[in-house]
């Protein structure tokens, strides 16, 4: 899909304007940047059909072709990093090092995606167990064409980790961005049509919802969604119709929990990058922090401390502005919510808020009830909670519909993270699984399911096909009607010795007698 407009840095293609456009503008000036068609159900199903031709020649080239093209258009990004980084801090906001460091992390994805499709989706021989005279085997085969639709706040981050995935396992992708970011998301797709040979083999779909819907019932062969829960819901049921399969990455409300003999230091300057980071509009943001009361008044100072150093906006801004007044709109209202029912701000606070920027806010006194605890607030609030016991920390970490993220603190951290009912969890850490292009991303619950990223991030992209290869008959065949009159003594006789009270004794038995 041509743009009617493009960012002032890059050339403007000679497209005839059309009426039904959407603009976008910068939320931390208001200023308009550009403009996108609206893409029509019709304009949707056509770069599908497109995208179809493209899947077959691209499905067609080996794994080594492929990578050799996916190495191509990672090239064209890492040059156009500056430009790319510039365009996503004026279109989402975030500041400049911020929109670097998501280019840097996207281009990891589409590298490790690139190198390790051929590995990852190796066919895989495995054990035929009764059928012994059989070759089994498992291998994977592209789906075809994958729909992706993205969100804002990681607008070339999070539908990379759908993107690069489905290319590499040898899809063609239609991409839909968000409307608050559609120009990063043609950017991204116009370096990609320069940097692969097959064209369509990447397209982009601009619009709004009802653009993202017409994707879901276009035919694609999958539909991997980023965003919130409730949109995810409603995707999920338009893709029910035609039984298109989902992966799905939604919302979170992260838990963080500190135990007793957790360096607080650590834990604070952690706890205050986790939460904050992104204007804390990211879906594996520490939404809520769980913390030994032993450690509670040191760690809250620490924190307070830690967040008092935090800047907000400016070109040297640790945080930028928030992506829409609509998402300011729900952190206000978390604010109020959680300060009428008895939080006290030690920084920030409801009134912190000027246009599209918000000061950090660290709230203590929180109680279970509030909206801070119990919804995703998608903003830079950081809720701290005082527990008598890690057990019951983990308790109310797990007393949520979602399970995304989560982090632990402590020295016996690795065996409390177990217990944390979630996708991924960080130890001693925070948000670190997010760049390990070899760890699955995603979540349970209200979260989601499926997998980006790592093997299981390739795998979501491909079809499964189970092959039974018959390599010599056996004296009898269980796979005929032509079968001898005391079929059913020696099928009898199987069952017992195998799978009877004695068998695993006399497996044993037999297993001694070989050695
Ligand atoms: P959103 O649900 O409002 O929109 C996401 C995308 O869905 C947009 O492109 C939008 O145009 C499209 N859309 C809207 N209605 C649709 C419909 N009926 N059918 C199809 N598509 C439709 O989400 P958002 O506000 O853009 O993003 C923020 C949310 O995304 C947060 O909840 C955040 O936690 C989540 N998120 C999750 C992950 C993850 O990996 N789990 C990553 C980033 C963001």
């Amino acid at each position: 899909m041509a743009v009617t407009t493009v960012p002032p840095s890059g050339p403007t293609p000679p497209t005839p304007p059309r009426a039904d456009t959407l603009k976008s503008t910068a939320p931390a000036t208001g200023e308009v940047l550009g403009e996108v068609p609206v893409c029509s159900a019709a304009e949707v199903t056509a770069a599908v059909a497109r995208a179809r031709a493209a899947a077959a020649a691209w499905s067609a080239l080996s794994y080594r072709e492929r990578e050799g093209e996916l190495v191509r258009w990672r090239q064209a990004v890492a040059e156009a990093a500056d430009e790319l980084a510039d365009l996503i801090h004026r279109e989402n906001g975030k500041p400049r090092l911020d929109a670097l460091v998501e280019v840097f992390m996207a281009l990891s994805h589409l590298d490790h995606a690139a190198h390790r499709a051929a590995r990852a989706l190796r066919p895989e021989k495995v054990s035929a167990g009764l059928m012994a005279n059989f070759r089994a085997t498992v291998s994977y085969h592209p789906l075809g064409v994958v729909g992706v639709i993205g969100p804002w706040n990681y607008p070339i981050f999070t539908p990379m980790g759908s993107i690069a995935y489905a290319l590499a396992a040898g899809n063609a992708v239609v991409f839909k961005p968000s409307e608050l970011t559609p120009l990063v998301g043609v950017k991204l797709v116009e370096l990609a049509a320069r940097a692969l040979s097959i064209p369509d083999v990447l397209q982009v779909v601009t619009g709004a919802g009802p653009t993202g819907a017409a994707l879901c019932k276009a035919g694609v062969d999958k539909l991997a969604f980023t965003g919130s829960t409730a949109t995810g819901k409603k995707v999920m049921a338009a893709c029910a119709e035609t039984l298109t399969p989902v992966l799905m990455e939604l919302g979170g409300k992260d838990p963080m929990i500190v135990a007793e003999d957790a360096d607080v230091d650590a834990a604070a300057e952690a706890a205050v990058f986790g939460a904050l980071t992104n204007t804390g509009q990211a879906c594996i943001s520490i939404e809520r922090i769980y913390v030994a009361e032993p450690l509670y008044d040191r760690f809250v100072d620490r924190v307070v401390n830690e967040v008092s150093k935090v800047k907000v906006g400016g070109d040297d801004g640790h945080l930028g502005a928030m992506t829409s007044a609509q998402q300011v709109a729900i952190v206000k209202d978390h604010l109020e919510d959680a300060v009428r029912r008895g939080a006290r701000a030690l920084t920030g606070g409801p009134d912190a808020i000027t246009g599209n920027f918000i000061q950090p806010t660290v709230l203590v006194d929180v109680t279970d009830d509030m909206k801070v605890v119990q919804e995703e607030t998608f903003g830079p609030v950081i809720p701290i909670m005082k527990v008598a016991s890690t057990e019951e920390a983990v308790r109310r970490a797990n007393e949520t519909t979602f399970g995304l993220g989560s982090a632990v603190f402590g020295k016996q951290a690795r065996a409390v993270a177990d217990r944390i009912r979630a996708g991924m969890t960080s130890v001693n850490s925070v948000l670190a699984y997010s760049a390990i292009t070899s760890l699955p991303f995603g979540g349970v619950g209200e979260s989601g399911f499926g997998r980006i990223h790592g093997d299981q991030g390739i795998r979501e992209f491909a079809r499964t096909k189970a092959t039974a290869e018959q390599v010599f008959s056996l004296p009898v065949n269980m796979l005929s009607f032509r079968q001898p009159r005391n079929a059913a003594d020696r099928v009898r006789g199987m069952i017992k010795q195998l799978y009877g009270s004695g068998a695993v004794a006399r497996a044993k038995d037999l297993l001694g007698k070989l050695r």
